[in-house]
């Protein structure tokens, strides 16, 4: 439904003849007309309804003003002018540089207007639609007959089966028509780069601040190997972010490389601080490297930018400092950095090039932005090898790939676009701001307890906070001056408990409750700590949404106090075990989880768990070999000492590798056993608060069991 507002009041312009002619003709084109009362009930309208494609006003009334308060909104939207003989045009007008259009009022012109606006509207449609999704769309709407895959031919199969039409009618006509295949000449080539996917690439390129960019249709998973089975040939080392997500662990079973971890710190809470700036320096490479059997000067790093508490990294200084040829930015959860000045000096992409050096920036297009689930991105930065690195494309990337992916991808970058474009990341910079203000006040306002935020003592305005040496509310010891900083987007809400020191109070209320409470009340967090909860604010996320999720801390803070039953408070953690939770109180159920964690003493055995790194026996990719080739067995997880993993160890939560494939606990690192086995035992007390352990597998009996390489 296109809209055209025509400034009003209704009825009240002067010249009302023709205004009136001309909304008539508008209908009859099938416009949906709207009428603004002034000025600023029209700005508000642009701004809350993007469906809106015209704007007609009187230009005496409103002139050049209101042109450029709605180019701060949306440059591209057609502005239509009524003149009349004795207007004045002031040459600022066309310094402006908008779709800006002159009519005179007269009457009998209304057809003749209304037809020029439907062929400006469709200009603009066609012009904020970037290359590909705007083919795709065409060759939709041609609804050519095509006798090649998908075999359920744009639906039609689908039309033939009852459960068939089931699927049908749920996703709909065009989502099936849009999905076509790739021997569709005139949509071009995901894997040859030619006709509107090049078109795509260049577009996003130059949206992104990129040199190349390529669409991934299979996740930043793939991305990352992408990257990495081209920067790092066989026998290579490469240096790589011990907090780095699974797929990378997967490249280094993948690829015969040596690693060398990079080390990130955490705090008592167990926020991941990022990497020291030590660990990028010359001597500390060097040392890993004389330590480590095999490895030589690394040819390329991973660094995951933002870190998974939403830390992110001065990345022009290890832009300059880092002596790696290739540097990759694992940028899955921040694909919006190009996007907003607080973010300058922060991403992959950001600045110029660096002599000697290229750069890749990898980001989850669909995990933050709006695009399909596996929309994904590389941007590069720098001279590589173009040929070699699509032929490390090509060996991850399907002979079929999915073509809605690749519109909501290219859309997602058209969506950036312009003003538009940084509204929308204005907004969620903005409504993440104002929600922990409100949080801040709550619990100045608040009688008794409330959940506090991880953050600065003051934060006024939008930027991201420097973790600075000497500040006390981040925890961080030995922060460096300049090098790590809190993106205001990534809100982590503290539970009583325990402090930024790690000191634990005599009461507490470990956050997996309130994420139960939460999730059972349709919030869903993206990570729970012991008493930390982490909540993205994506471009998705509305006033109501962020309302509903302070409406669920409220409601939970009463319902604690009330002390209520489990039962009542949290029934779906009540069914899990009726008997056990029977006559139980939140309370005392808080109470009880919070000792089990004194006891173990979680903050120190945390801290420990992730200081000392096991032992390196061999390679991930050696581990791989001997894997496939049978040489494994299943242990308890306690008898893990002394054995060298098969695959990679990652609790869920924290969500970062404990053991990688081809290393060994040794007493020395038997912290991360404890660890490991603290996380069990809460489960076994508290029915419902098992931990996800990737890599570990829970039997029927309730013991974790791992995969071991067999003595040789
Ligand atoms: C999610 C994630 C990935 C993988 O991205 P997908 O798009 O889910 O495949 C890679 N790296 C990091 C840091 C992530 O958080």
């Amino acid at each position: 439904m296109n809209i055209i507002a025509i400034m009003g009041p209704h009825g009240a312009w002067h010249k009302d003849q023709p205004v009136k002619e001309l909304e008539a003709a508008l209908l009859q084109q099938r416009f949906k007309i709207i009428w603004p009362q002034n000025s600023a009930d029209l700005i508000k309208l642009v701004e809350q309804n993007p469906r809106i494609c015209g704007v007609i006003f009187d230009w005496d009334e409103y002139g050049v003003e209101l042109c450029s308060d709605i180019n701060q909104l949306n440059e591209y939207l057609p502005l239509y002018a009524f003149i009349n003989t004795h207007s004045t045009l002031d040459v600022s007008v066309y310094d402006l540089r908008m779709a800006l259009w002159f009519f005179e009022y007269s009457l009998g012109t209304a057809e003749d207007i209304a037809t020029r606006i439907g062929q400006y509207t469709r200009e603009y449609l066609d012009n904020i639609t970037p290359p590909f999704t705007r083919a795709l769309f065409s060759y939709v709407k041609e609804g050519k007959y095509t006798f090649c895959t998908p075999g359920h031919m744009a639906g039609t199969a689908y039309q033939k089966s009852p459960v068939g039409c089931l699927f049908y009618d749920f996703f709909g006509g065009n989502t099936l028509k849009a999905d076509v295949s790739i021997s569709v000449t005139e949509l071009g080539s995901l894997l040859d780069h030619s006709g509107p996917h090049l078109e795509a690439e260049e577009y996003i390129a130059r949206t992104f601040g990129a040199e190349q960019s390529y669409m991934v249709t299979n996740g930043t998973s793939t991305s990352n190997k992408i990257v990495g089975m081209y920067a790092a040939p066989a026998g290579s080392t490469l240096l790589i972010d011990r907090n780095c997500h699974k797929s990378l662990a997967h490249l280094l079973m993948m690829s015969d490389v040596v690693p060398l971890w990079l080390k990130p710190t955490r705090n008592a809470l167990g926020i991941l601080g990022g990497i020291p700036r030590r660990e990028f320096s010359h001597e500390s490479i060097q040392q890993k490297v004389a330590e480590t059997q095999g490895a030589q000067w690394p040819v390329h790093a991973v660094i995951t930018n933002s870190t998974y508490d939403g830390l992110l990294y001065n990345t022009t200084w290890i832009k300059e400092t880092l002596d790696v040829p290739s540097i990759h930015f694992d940028s899955a959860w921040v694909p919006y950095t190009q996007f907003h000045p607080i973010y300058d000096g922060k991403s992959g992409m950001s600045g110029g090039r660096v002599p000697g050096k290229v750069f890749f920036e990898t980001q989850s297009t669909h995990k933050m932005l709006a695009a399909l689930s596996q929309a994904s991105l590389i941007h590069i930065k720098g001279d590589y090898d173009e040929e070699t690195f699509n032929e490390a494309f090509m060996m991850h990337t399907s002979t079929s790939p999915s073509y809605p992916i690749v519109a909501s991808i290219e859309t997602a970058a058209a969506m950036l676009r312009g003003n538009p474009g940084k509204r929308l990341i204005n907004r969620s910079v903005e409504r993440a701001l104002h929600f922990r203000k409100e949080v801040q006040r709550l619990r100045e306002e608040s009688d008794g307890w409330f959940f506090d935020i991880w953050q600065p003592e003051t934060v006024e305005h939008a930027e991201c906070w420097p973790v600075a040496p000497g500040e006390e509310w981040h925890g961080f010891s030995d922060a460096d001056t300049d090098h790590m900083f809190l993106d205001p987007v990534k809100v982590t809400i503290l539970t009583p408990g325990m402090d930024e020191q790690g000191t634990m109070s005599d009461t507490g209320i470990p956050a997996a409750l309130v994420a139960k409470f939460l999730d059972e009340r349709g919030v869903v967090v993206e990570k729970t700590g012991p008493y930390n909860l982490l909540f993205l604010f994506s471009i998705g996320i509305d006033k109501t949404r962020a309302m509903s999720l302070l409406r669920g801390l409220t409601e939970f803070k009463r319902a604690f106090d009330l002390n209520l039953r489990v039962k009542n408070m949290l029934p779906d953690l009540y069914a899990e075990d009726p008997d056990f939770y029977r006559n139980m109180r939140i309370q005392d159920l808080a109470q009880g989880i919070h000792q089990l964690i004194r006891q173990h003493q979680l903050s120190h055995l945390m801290l420990r768990a992730f200081d000392v790194l096991p032992e390196m026996k061999m390679t991930p990719h050696q581990a791989w070999q001997r894997q496939i080739k049978g040489e494994v067995e299943t242990v308890e997880l306690e008898q893990l000492v002394g054995r060298i993993s098969a695959n990679m160890i990652l609790p869920y939560p924290p969500g970062v590798p404990l053991l990688m494939p081809g290393e060994m606990i040794a007493e020395e690192s038997r912290a991360v056993l404890d660890f490991l086995l603290m996380l069990c035992s809460i489960g076994r007390h508290y029915p419902g608060f098992e931990t996800d352990i990737h890599g570990a597998k829970r039997g029927d009996d309730g013991v974790y069991r791992v995969r071991v390489l067999k003595d040789a």
